[in-house]
């Protein structure tokens, strides 16, 4: 049977989701961070649609999560250490406030991260010593590639794209943690680079376009405007039905991505 998962921003969301299922008698699992992910999630929440409606009805539609996806088994054996400590911690710890299908790939999953840190003095010297990183000093941003998963990282906010489960974004955000950390510690090493480099692929830019071919933008099709919007030659918002028609949700992605390109956005390029 098909089964959806959902997480909390805070711990106490957990355990209040969790009284309101345990009182109805509900069949449902648990999904741990663990203590190597305990710094960057909490207990995720898995059931079946029918379990989730009753749960609503119950009074789980008072406790704030940050959305529901198709649950899908993971293949991640988390470490069981703790996690790494630093003297300087500039990540602090992680809340995911947004979980949605990805835009680009519905079978994986969008997420969106708050942290306690800041991570802008470090992204010169992450676009120092990366390679293929994108930085955009207006934003500040800076987008890389994970293998196929799109990073941005803001200074208190973090967007992950297409990541395959729960567990895999865990492994991504602990994965932030450590290397934005670890860069900070070792900063004395390394040379920062204020150069903005790397433009996200066209296609990434068009999975993040509603494919329609309107022409509202001017161009024959989103293809088009992927690639002049790469090489910057229009800006985000000449895309109207994004902007402000029926394409809205495709707003934040579009936005991130364009964080890589450099060019004005919504609101002059950062969304911060
Ligand atoms: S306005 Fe947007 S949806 Fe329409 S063709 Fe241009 S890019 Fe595609």
């Amino acid at each position: 049977m098909n089964k959806i998962i959902t997480t909390f921003p805070s711990q106490e969301g957990f355990n209040r989701a969790e009284e309101v299922l345990k009182k109805m008698s509900a069949q449902y699992e648990i999904i741990s961070p663990g203590p190597a992910f305990r710094m960057v999630g909490v207990p995720a929440l898995v059931m079946t649609p029918e379990v989730r409606a009753a749960f609503l009805q119950q009074g789980g539609e008072t406790i704030v999560n940050p959305g529901w996806v198709s649950h899908k088994e993971t293949t991640i054996q988390a470490p069981a250490n703790e996690p790494e400590t630093f003297k300087e911690d500039i990540f602090g710890r992680a809340m995911i406030v947004v979980l949605a299908p990805c835009i680009a790939d519905p079978a994986k999953i969008r997420l969106v991260a708050h942290i306690s840190g800041d991570l802008a003095q470090v992204f010169p010297y992450l676009n120092g010593h990366m390679q293929g990183a994108s930085y955009n000093p207006n934003g500040p941003s800076l987008t890389f590639m994970e293998a196929y998963r799109m990073i941005a990282l803001y200074p208190h906010r973090i967007a992950v794209a297409k990541a395959d489960e729960i567990v895999d974004a865990w492994r991504a955000l602990e994965m932030l943690r450590m290397e934005t950390n670890s860069c900070w510690q070792n900063r004395g090493q390394i040379t920062p680079s204020y150069e903005m480099r790397r433009k996200p692929p066209a296609l990434e830019i068009y999975f993040r376009l509603p494919k329609t071919n309107c022409k509202q933008c001017g161009e024959k099709t989103c293809l088009a405007f992927a690639l002049r919007l790469r090489s910057g030659e229009v800006i985000p918002r000449q895309c109207k039905p994004v902007f402000d028609g029926e394409f809205v949700h495709l707003k934040d992605a579009l936005l991130e991505i364009c964080q890589g390109l450099g060019v004005a956005g919504d609101n002059g390029g950062s969304h911060e």
